[in-house]
């Protein structure tokens, strides 16, 4: 009889199990708890996909088209109905069609895409709970709702975008969190430690990189993004946990390139999440804060790319963990968040179904007027081949490569009139053959306007963000926007390649132009190649050189033996680095190879500050400039133990933009210049270069604080008595006026010192900051701004005034060491590609 009790339970697990097998789980099923009661682990998120991946292979496909800096997997998940996904190769061959990039006749209906982004800002950690939600329900059968939507629609989700960032904040939480999670908004779990889980691991905002991809994240993401180009694009945030709720239409102001329609669709796309929204009587807002103007975020990129970009924001954040008590006394649950990104996305997808002819009709049409009708003023940009711009050239085709943006070079020379960048005057251009020509007449037009203009017309002047950009000023190409239509040639153009006919040189030229040569007189040093580089310009064998050229002799490197040679060579072809060869060391004009102003360059050891007090963003730039751009050791030091660090361990101690009160107190400062005068040299940056500044024997002084803002307060207070009756509603516009929001001035350089080799009379820079320094009584004004240096982009009148005669990158001798002040950082959000050759020498030639 027992035995028998034991046979038929068996049986009946036998039985629940294969049922189980039937039946989708639901995340709570498959998890073992609700969704909202704990926070869910990335490789539980990666768990879950899968499964339904394996459960539903008639309705669901996942691929992994990455992994993190950290190995994390990054996955897609393709979503379509029973008779669309077995097709989807074909629906997504057929979408290039309808957008001119792969060639060929569109063949059928096509069903809308719909792209789901979720989690790019790791402790927005809401998004990648949401998706869960929403995935399970796209793909249970028994879901008649979504099974209607996905008949004409595709859908594609991006479960998680920023595993690094995410896992970051979900193990702090899971270590800190009273059980149950508390909702006192005085809890630990409610304070996120630096450097929070926004940012991936090396602290970079993926959400201000979609246009750049300068992150393994993005560049992996945007390679598949290029492949499908959706209609709708939905990105989903989470903003302070006293707000509500985000959705569309987006605030303004709006970039002038954003069509009509894309403009009432976001209000479709609204009213959809409304409707529900108002239902369950949930608060939001629309049309504010959000806007639509710098091109790398998750809504616009799209938006130029002919999509419809949305930015969705939960109130929450990192803020937020399980519970959070908001001040009017409700409790703010993840619970909730989930619920409203869970509706939000089947809204998007509601709307995007229920419109599936419209958007791709539009979409079409979108493609259509970029081929053949582009806008703007400009109809091809010519960036200009010569000796120096090799390397930047490669990195600006890379780039367009990236983009999907199309071009090509000139074929013969000609001449034609044009907008120069360099001097922002409409002058005649003398087109060469190896030109690179970008056509304005291709299917990413509207993208190339946006990303190359001179100019983006701000229809207001309250954006989130930078506000200039253009391309050739990042990628620092001599170039210009011509109003007259060039087409390219295909034709590469010839190659400059190393051939050298002497065998064994007296020594290898290189010029230095670019980050690439940055690449390459590292990699040599890392070969122990000795390198010199020459202070001044000369002339050899009928050509010039500039100051900085890199110079290999075979003195000095006889411990390479008959590897010298191979070895040089190989590593310049790498790079991509032209090289000179000379069978002597003697020059027509200018120093000897054997002169004093001949310098070794020695391999530095470099040390980057880090920790609670810097800002992760700016050492993150540094982090990954010397890890992924250059390939170059460096040792990271903490703030809470930097006391303690013996730096003559070190040649180069960086210090990028923070608050450096705490750590650099007197004492510390103190060891920091004994150091700098025993031979080391220290970089700060921006606020970092503002905190030394007007410190006992650093020479750096504040604009605001010296005799310039004596002579302004003086001017101030003769203005007009009535400017201080200002209107309450306008303050945040009246604050605008202190600002400069991310835009380009050109810097006059001493091309003679070694902070600005390489770059001849200026350099295009990035200005984030109208708090600027008085030139140097004693040092180096290396880089300054004059009286009319304003390039492009929004600076607010009082900035503009803050930023004439100003110091932009200086260098002041202590001891036998030296400071170098970089009060513009050129490696903002890593895309400023002309920077980094800056930055290199500041690293690599001064003081050596
Ligand atoms: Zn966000």
């Amino acid at each position: 009889m027992k035995r028998l009790f034991a046979f038929a339970l068996l049986l009946l697990s036998l039985q629940t199990a294969l049922a189980q097998k039937q039946a989708l789980q639901t995340p709570a099923q498959f998890l073992g708890y609700t969704l909202g009661q704990e926070f869910t682990t990335h490789a539980r998120i990666t768990d879950y996909v899968l499964y339904l991946a394996q459960q539903a292979p008639n309705r669901i496909r996942v691929q992994e088209y990455g992994k993190t800096y950290e190995g994390r997997p990054l996955l897609l998940a393709y979503v379509a109905s029973d008779e669309n996904l077995p097709r989807l190769e074909q629906i997504r061959e057929n979408n290039l069609r309808q957008a001119g990039i792969a060639s060929g006749a569109v063949q059928g209906k096509q069903p809308a895409i719909l792209w789901m982004s979720y989690n790019i800002h790791g402790n927005e950690s809401v998004s990648s709970e949401a998706v869960l939600q929403v995935l399970y329900d796209l793909v249970d059968p028994n879901n008649q709702q979504t099974k209607k939507w996905l008949e004409n629609t595709v859908v594609i989700l991006d479960p998680c975008v920023n595993p690094d960032g995410r896992e970051r904040y979900v193990q702090w939480y899971k270590q800190t969190q009273n059980r149950g999670g508390n909702a006192s908004p005085y809890a630990w779990e409610h304070y996120e430690p630096w450097p929070g889980g926004r940012p991936n691991h090396y602290y970079f905002d993926l959400n201000r990189d979609w246009a750049w991809q300068t992150q393994i994240e993005s560049k992996q993401r945007m390679a598949q993004y290029n492949q499908w180009l959706p209609q709708v694009h939905a990105d989903f945030h989470e903003m302070g946990p006293e707000q509500p709720y985000y959705f569309s239409p987006a605030a303004k102001p709006l970039h002038e390139s954003i069509t009509p329609w894309q403009r009432d669709f976001q209000y479709t796309i609204g009213d959809y999440n409304r409707k529900y929204f108002d239902q369950n009587n949930w608060l939001y807002f629309t049309r504010e804060n959000f806007d639509l103007f710098y091109p790398s975020y998750g809504d616009t990129w799209p938006t130029f790319n002919g999509a419809i970009g949305m930015t969705y924001e939960q109130g929450g954040s990192g803020r937020a963990g399980l519970a959070y008590k908001k001040q009017d006394g409700d409790t703010l649950t993840l619970t909730d968040r989930i619920a409203h990104h869970h509706i939000a996305s089947l809204a998007t997808l509601q709307a995007t179904a229920e419109k599936a002819d419209q958007l791709t009709q539009e979409f079409r049409k979108y493609y259509d007027n970029n081929l053949k009708k582009p806008g703007g003023d400009y109809k091809t940009f010519v960036f200009k081949a010569d000796d120096r711009s090799t390397g930047n050239l490669k990195a600006l085709t890379d780039y367009l490569d990236q983009q999907q943006i199309r071009y090509g070079y000139a074929g013969k020379n000609s001449s034609t009139r044009g907008f120069n960048y360099a001097t922002g005057k409409e002058e005649s251009v003398k087109v060469s053959q190896n030109d690179l020509v970008v056509s304005m007449y291709q299917p990413k037009s509207t993208l190339v306007k946006v990303l190359f203009e001179p100019n983006s017309n701000l229809e207001d002047s309250l954006t989130y963000d930078i506000t200039s950009w253009a391309m050739p000023y990042a990628f620092g190409v001599q170039a210009y926007a011509l109003k007259s239509r060039l087409e390219a040639g295909n034709q590469k153009p010839t190659k400059v390649a190393n051939t050298i006919t002497v065998e064994r040189p007296f020594a290898y030229l290189a010029r230095w132009n670019s980050l690439q040569d940055v690449k390459f007189l590292t990699d040599l040093m890392a070969q122990k190649v000795k390198v010199r580089m020459s202070e001044k310009p000369f002339e050899m064998e009928g050509k010039q050189y500039e100051a900085g050229t890199l110079i290999i002799t075979r003195t000095g490197n006889e411990g390479m033996g008959d590897k010298l040679d191979a070895v040089v060579r190989a590593t310049a072809d790498k790079h991509g680095v032209p090289l000179q060869a000379s069978t002597t060391g003697f020059v027509s004009s200018g120093a000897d190879f054997g002169s004093g102003s001949v310098r070794f360059l020695k391999m530095p050891k470099v040390a980057v500050m880090s920790g609670e007090g810097v800002s992760p963003y700016a050492f993150g730039e540094i982090w990954h400039y010397f890890e992924q751009q250059i390939g170059y050791p460096v040792t990271v030091l903490g703030t809470n133990y930097f006391a303690n660090v013996p730096l003559h361990e070190f040649d180069v101690l960086i210090l990028p933009a923070g608050s450096y009160g705490r750590v650099l107190n007197e004492q510390a400062l103190e060891q920091v210049k004994n150091w700098v005068r025993g031979g080391g040299k220290l970089i700060a940056l921006e606020s970092a270069a503002g905190f030394l500044a007007g410190k006992k024997d650093f020479n750096l002084q504040k604009k605001s604080e010296g005799e310039g803002a004596e002579k302004d307060k003086a001017k101030e207070s003769k203005e007009d008595p009535y400017r201080l009756l200002r209107a309450y509603g306008d303050r945040e516009r009246e604050a605008i006026s202190e600002d400069v929001q991310g835009s380009v001035f050109r810097v006059n350089l001493d091309k003679t010192h070694p902070l600005a080799f390489g770059y001849g009379d200026t350099y295009y820079a990035l200005v984030r900051t109208s708090d600027t320094f008085s030139f140097m009584k004693d040092g180096w004004n290396v880089g300054v701004l004059k009286k009319d240096n304003y390039a492009t982009g929004f600076v607010g009148a009082k900035a503009k005034e803050r930023l004439r005669d100003a110091l932009i990158l200086g260098t002041q001798p202590m001891g036998r060491g030296q400071v170098v002040y970089l009060a513009d950082n050129p490696l903002f959000r890593g895309f400023w590609h002309n920077g980094k050759l800056l930055f290199g020498n500041a690293v690599f030639l001064v003081g050596q």
